[in-house]
C-alpha cells in the first residue's frame, strides 16, 4: 500500500509480463478451463486484512494464467485480428493509471487535453488523412479518442440525428445505413439511438463491397415510404474479409440527400500509411468521420479509438452540458478544447500517453515497418494455401487477412477442420460467413510474429485436413 511496495512489486510484476510474454509465445494459445472454475477456485469473499504480494502473485500463476487465452502473447493467434499491446504502450498505460488525472475539460489538467490533440494530429498525418480532421486545421474538425470504435460510432450517429431533429422529429423515422459486412456496432448504435438501420446487401462478385447503386436504391425506397435517411456507415477492412467499402460513390450519394458518412477504419484504418494502400481511402475529403482503433493494428492495448471529424458542431450540439460545478473561465472563453462535450462518459483516462509513447519510441517508420509487416506474412501465408491442392482463396487477399475454404467440401468439413485445428492449441484461427458460407479466417501479424509461425499454423491446417480426409 505504500511507495517502497509499489516500487518493489511493481517490477516484480513487469518481469512477471515480460516472462509471461516469453514463456507463452509457443503454448497451447486459447484457455481450456471449464465455465466458473475461478469461481470453484477462489474464496467465496474478499480476505478481511491485506494479503502478501506474493500470495497474490501465487494465484496469478496458479489461477488466472490457466483461464488465459493468449491473444497478445502467442505466435500461434491468427483468430479475429491479432492485437498488439507493444511494450511501451503498456508502459503508458502504467503511467495513465499512476497519473491518475482526469481530462474531461482542458483545466481539468490541461496536458491531458493537449496531448491528445498533438499526439492524434501526429496520427492523423501519419495516416495521410485530410487537413480537414487535424485539430491544427483552420476549420471546425479535430480528433478525439474515445473508448471503442464502437463508442465513435454511437457518438457520430447521435449527432447525424441531433442535427436532423427539426427536419424528423421522430427518431423512429430515422435510418441509418450499413452493409451486411459493417460490424455490429454500427448496428447497436442504432439500437442505443432508437433508429432504423437499413442493411445493405453485398455479393461475392463486388468482394463483399457495398455498392453505392444498392445505397441510393434503399434509400429511395425508405424516403418514398415517408423514412428520414440520416447516415450511412462505410467500412474500409470489414471484420470477416478486409473488404473496402468505395468512399467516393458512398459520399456522393449521401451528399445528394444531406447525410453524414461515417467511415469505419477501426481494424483497416491503419493501412492508411502505407502508399499501396492509397487508393482505397480515396474519398476521406468528403467524409464527415472516420474511426481507426490504435488498440488493433496501432501498438496500443485497448482502449483508444481514434475519432476524427470534419465538423465538431453536431457533436457538441448533441452532448454539450454545463453544469454549474463544471463551470471555468478558460471553457467559457471559448480558447479551449473541453473534450467532455464530445464523448458518452465525463470522465477520460490520460489514454494519449500510450500513443504517445509508441510514435516516440517506434517512430512512423517503425509503425510503418509493422504495418507492413502484418501484409507481408499474409501473402506468405496465402502463396502457401495457393499451392495447396486440397485448400482454396475465397476473396482477395486483403490487408493481413487470408480467407479461404477446404476445397470441394461442404460446410460441415469446414467445421470440422476449424475445430481440429482448434483442439491442438497450436494455432487459433476462426471462421466466418461470406454470401452465407463458412470460410475459415486466418488474421496474421502480431508484434513478433514471423514467416516462422505462419508456416507453423498452415502446417498444423495441412495436417490437420490430412487426419480427416
Ligand atoms: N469495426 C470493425 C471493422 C472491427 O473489425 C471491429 C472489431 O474487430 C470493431 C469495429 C469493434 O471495435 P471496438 O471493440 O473498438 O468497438
Amino acid at each position: 500500500t505504500k511507495g517502497d511496495d509499489f516500487r518493489e512489486w511493481g517490477g516484480e510484476l513487469l518481469k512477471w509480463v515480460t516472462d509471461y510474454r516469453d514463456k507463452c509465445r509457443d503454448i497451447h494459445v486459447i484457455s481450456r478451463v471449464e465455465p466458473n472454475y475461478l469461481q470453484k477456485g477462489l474464496p467465496s469473499s474478499a480476505p478481511t486484512t491485506g494479503e502478501p504480494w506474493t500470495a497474490i502473485m501465487s494465484d496469478l500463476d496458479s489461477k488466472i494464467l490457466p483461464g488465459l487465452t493468449h491473444w497478445e502473447a502467442s505466435n500461434r493467434f491468427f483468430a479475429y485480428f491479432k492485437p498488439h499491446a507493444s511494450y511501451p504502450a503498456v508502459l503508458g498505460e502504467m503511467l495513465c493509471a499512476g497519473l491518475n488525472v482526469m481530462g474531461f475539460d482542458w483545466i481539468a489538467s490541461p496536458a491531458c487535453t493537449e496531448l491528445e490533440v498533438v499526439t492524434l494530429d501526429w496520427l492523423g498525418r501519419f495516416l495521410n488523412l485530410p487537413e480537414k480532421f487535424l485539430g491544427s486545421s483552420e476549420g471546425p474538425g479535430g480528433g478525439v479518442i474515445q473508448g471503442s470504435a464502437g463508442e465513435s460510432a454511437t457518438v457520430v450517429l447521435l449527432a447525424a440525428a441531433v442535427s436532423k431533429q427539426k427536419l424528423q422529429p421522430e427518431r423512429t423515422k430515422m435510418v441509418v445505413y450499413v452493409s451486411d459486412q459493417t460490424h455490429a456496432i454500427a448496428q447497436k448504435a442504432t439500437m442505443i439511438l432508437g433508429i432504423r438501420c437499413h442493411v445493405v446487401k453485398t455479393a461475392l462478385e463486388n468482394n463483399f463491397e457495398m455498392q453505392a447503386a444498392d445505397l441510393e436504391a434503399a434509400i429511395e425506397e425508405d424516403v418514398a415510404n415517408g423514412l428520414c435517411p440520416i447516415a450511412a456507415v462505410a467500412t474500409t477492412g470489414t471484420t470477416s474479409s478486409c473488404a473496402f467499402d468505395p468512399l467516393v460513390p458512398i459520399s456522393a450519394v449521401c451528399k445528394a440527400r444531406e447525410m453524414w458518412v461515417h467511415v469505419d477504419a477501426a481494424y483497416g484504418g491503419a493501412y492508411a500509411c502505407l502508399e499501396a494502400y492509397k487508393s482505397k481511402f480515396e474519398g476521406l475529403e468528403e467524409v464527415d468521420s472516420f474511426c481507426v482503433n490504435c488498440h488493433k493494428k496501432l501498438l496500443c492495448p485497448f482502449d483508444i479509438a481514434a475519432l476524427y471529424v470534419a465538423n465538431r458542431r453536431p457533436i457538441l450540439d448533441a452532448l454539450s452540458l454545463q453544469p454549474e460545478y463544471l463551470r471555468n473561465a478558460h471553457s467559457e472563453s471559448g480558447a479551449v478544447v473541453d473534450f467532455e462535450h464530445w464523448q458518452m462518459p465525463l470522465g477520460r483516462r490520460f489514454r494519449s500517453l500510450k500513443l504517445w509513447f509508441v510514435m516516440r519510441r517506434f517512430g512512423t517508420e517503425g509503425l510503418r515497418h509493422h504495418v507492413q509487416n502484418g501484409t507481408v506474412l499474409a501473402k506468405y501465408f496465402a502463396s502457401l494455401v495457393e499451392k495447396d491442392e486440397d485448400l482454396e482463396i475465397s476473396v482477395p487477399v486483403s490487408l493481413s487477412l487470408v480467407c479461404f475454404r477446404w476445397k470441394g467440401r461442404g460446410e460441415a468439413d469446414q467445421q470440422r477442420l476449424l475445430d481440429a485445428v482448434k483442439a491442438t492449441g497450436k494455432a487459433f484461427i476462426i471462421h466466418t460467413k461470406l454470401g452465407g458460407k463458412i470460410v475459415i479466417r486466418v488474421a496474421c501479424g502480431g508484434v513478433e510474429q514471423t514467416k516462422d509461425d505462419v508456416l507453423g499454423c498452415y502446417e498444423v491446417i495441412s495436417r490437420e485436413l490430412k487426419k480427416l480426409k
